[in-house]
C-alpha cells in the first residue's frame, strides 16, 4: 500500500460531503461550504486525514470531536483548529482519549494486532508498534445549539449524551442528514457502559433524537462504526427509547456482559444494550 489515497476509503455522499473511513471500521465525515469545511470526527489516525481533508476540500478545516474515545481522536494532532464538548475536555485544553473512559471493549493496540493477523496492510512508513493515540492540545469548546456556518450551508451542533458525557451530533438541518458519532455503536448496539455513560441521559437523548425527526430535522443517521439509518429504519429510535425507559424502570431482565468493562446486556428491538453493572 502506497499512500494516503489507498488507506481511505472515501465515498461522496452528496455535494461536497464525504465519508471518509479508515480500515472499514471507522467512519469520519466532511461536511463543506463555500467558506470552511467541518471535518467529524478523526478516527485512529493510521493514515494522513489531514492530507485527504485537503485532498477534497480548498476551504479551511475545523475538527470536531464528536467526544474524547480513542477511536475518534486518533489523527486529531494533524489538525490546528480542533473543538470538543466541555465534557470531554480536560481544564488545560488538551484532549486526552483516557480522560472521560480508559478501559474499552477494544483498545488500539488490540485492534492493530487483530487487523495485521487479518491480513490487513498498513501504509508504506507506517509503524504500528510505535503508533498512539497523543494528546491534542489547544481544543476549544463547542456547544449545544450552536449554528456552524460554512457559507451557503449551516449546520447544528446537539449535545447527545449518554455513549459519552458530551457527546456532539451534527446536524445538517437543509440536507436531512445527522451525523451521530457512536449514538449508535457497533451492529447499531448502545454501548453505555464506559467511563461516564449514563443510561438515563440516553433515554433523553432518543426522546430528543425521535423529536427531531418527527420534525423532519433529519431523515438519515450517519455514525462512526455503521452503514447510514433512515427512513423506517429509524423506528430504532422509538424501539430504543422505549427500551432504555423500560430498563431504567426495571421491567427488563439481563445477563453479564462478558466483554470489557464489565456491564449488563439487556436486548432491546434485537439489538443489545450494555450498561454499567449498577444498572439492573
Ligand atoms: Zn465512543
Amino acid at each position: 500500500m502506497n499512500d494516503t489515497d489507498d488507506w481511505f476509503d472515501v465515498r461522496e455522499l452528496s455535494d461536497r460531503t464525504w465519508r471518509v473511513s479508515e480500515a472499514t471500521y471507522f467512519n469520519d465525515y466532511l461536511v463543506a461550504g463555500e467558506d470552511r469545511a467541518l471535518l467529524v470526527d478523526a478516527s485512529v489516525g493510521v493514515g494522513d486525514l489531514r492530507a485527504m481533508a485537503d485532498e477534497l476540500v480548498d476551504v479551511p478545516v475545523t475538527l470536531l470531536l464528536t467526544h474524547s474515545h480513542w477511536d475518534h481522536v486518533g489523527g486529531a494532532t494533524q489538525f490546528d483548529d480542533v473543538r470538543i464538548h466541555e465534557a470531554e475536555l480536560p481544564p488545560n485544553g488538551t484532549v486526552r482519549w483516557d480522560y472521560v473512559a480508559d478501559t474499552f471493549h477494544v483498545h488500539l493496540d488490540e485492534w492493530l494486532d487483530a487487523f495485521r493477523e487479518g491480513g490487513g496492510q498498513f501504509p508504506d512508513g507506517f509503524d504500528p508498534t510505535s503508533h498512539e493515540i497523543r494528546p491534542v492540545p489547544d481544543v476549544s469548546v463547542a456547544a449545544d445549539g450552536e449554528t456552524v456556518d460554512l457559507g451557503g450551508r449551516k449546520l447544528e451542533l446537539l449535545h447527545l449524551p449518554g455513549h459519552s458525557p458530551g457527546q456532539l451530533g451534527v446536524l445538517d438541518r437543509e440536507r436531512g442528514d445527522l451525523y451521530g458519532g457512536d449514538v449508535l455503536h457497533l451492529r447499531r448496539d448502545l454501548y453505555a457502559h464506559f467511563g461516564g455513560g449514563d443510561l438515563g441521559a440516553y433515554a433523553d437523548t432518543f426522546a430528543r433524537l425521535r423529536a427531531l425527526r418527527d420534525e423532519g430535522a433529519f431523515d438519515t443517521l450517519y455514525t462512526a462504526h455503521n452503514r447510514p439509518v433512515s427512513g423506517e429504519d429509524l423506528s430504532l429510535l422509538d424501539d430504543y427509547h422505549a427500551g432504555l425507559r423500560a430498563i431504567l424502570a426495571g421491567e427488563l431482565s439481563s445477563r453479564p456482559n462478558d466483554g470489557r468493562p464489565p456491564g449488563r446486556v439487556y436486548d432491546v428491538a434485537g439489538h443489545e444494550v450494555v450498561t454499567r453493572p449498577d444498572v439492573e
